[in-house]
């Protein structure tokens, strides 16, 4: 098969471990700067060109879509959709796991377990809002924030209230959600291909870090994920609409609820932890289940 990786930098290790999958598995792989397509939107036969040429005859795409290009890197997938090229994850379902909020709503409909969340563009009612998540600690999130930048916790009422002040004063759009604690500052990594969690990892902040990603410092190892987690990420990627998807879960005294929905989950991370060859599994999969015009999105968000 002819596979196109969309993505910006073909020396990220994500994207090198794609396109030596591919290789291995016998597939023609090319890494595209999707940034760098410009398309052909008018005509009867749609196209995207990229250098001058037309990419002709793509079987299947990878989009490895950053948070900073999400408006042209999700028109480009829709591109290849509008032509009937098979993608490892569809535009809108990208779109949609882009948006904390718009994600929390959609699961929140398909009853996964959530963290209390609230939400308020007005600074007015404050205490409502605090009040609803159950009062302080609580965590508060930038809607748009990735590797834990823009996530705060605010241990005391006061300091909810300033921080929320703060963050509407500069227009930001957040999210108030219920801390919890008993996670230990600790997050389930389940890497979701298809129907399956492929891969998992348990992610542990750096002491005193309540954040547990690895860019803020956070380690990892593998864990055995229970029957009620592992159908928890299944859900949870099914809601959103993504076939490839990285589902992060806290274990809460309520069970696992669902902190967010990554649809470009890095490699890096979950192959050196976890020894388990994702790449390969994200190849495997498109052989399975690529054809022509196979991509109907019926999630209604
Ligand atoms: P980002 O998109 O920036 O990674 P997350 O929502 O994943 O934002 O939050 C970053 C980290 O903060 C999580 O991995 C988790 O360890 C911690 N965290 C986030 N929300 C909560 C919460 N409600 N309770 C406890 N810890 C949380
Ligand atoms: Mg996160």
């Amino acid at each position: 098969m002819k596979i196109v990786i969309l993505s910006r930098d073909s020396t990220l290790y994500s994207t090198r471990r794609l396109k030596e999958a591919g290789e291995a598995q016998g597939h023609e792989m090319r890494v595209i700067d999707h940034m760098r397509c410009y398309m052909d939107i008018t005509s009867h036969s749609p196209k995207v060109l990229y250098q001058g040429k037309p990419l002709e005859s793509v079987d299947a795409i990878i989009p490895r879509i950053g948070a900073s290009n999400t408006f042209y890197g999700t028109a480009v997938v829709r591109q290849f959709e509008i032509m009937g090229v098979f993608t490892a994850n569809t535009s809108q379902s990208i779109s949609r796991s882009r948006d904390k909020l718009r994600s929390m709503q959609i699961l929140a409909r398909r009853g996964i377990g959530l963290p209390v969340t609230g939400f308020a563009h007005s600074t007015q009612d404050i205490d409502g809002l605090i009040d609803l998540v159950g009062g302080a600690p609580l965590v508060i999130k930038l809607l748009e924030g990735t590797q834990g930048i823009g996530v705060v916790l605010a241990e005391t009422y006061q300091a909810a209230k300033s921080v929320i002040e703060a963050f509407r004063g500069l227009d930001a759009n957040i999210l108030v959600q219920e801390f919890i604690k008993e996670a230990q500052g600790a997050d389930l990594r389940c890497f979701v291909i298809g129907d399956k969690v492929i891969a998992a990892m348990k992610r542990q902040g750096a002491p005193g870090e309540f954040r547990s990603n690895l860019h803020r410092g956070g380690s990892a190892e593998k864990i055995r994920l229970t029957p009620e987690e592992r159908s928890t990420a299944t859900r949870a990627a099914k809601a959103m609409g993504l076939r490839v998807a990285g589902v992060d879960l806290l274990r809460s005294n309520h069970g696992p609820v669902v902190m967010e929905v990554n649809s470009s989950p890095g490699l890096e991370g979950i192959e050196k932890y976890t020894s388990i060859d994702v790449a390969g599994k994200i190849i495997d999969y498109i052989e399975k289940n690529a054809g022509p015009n196979k991509d109907r999105d019926r999630i209604q968000y």
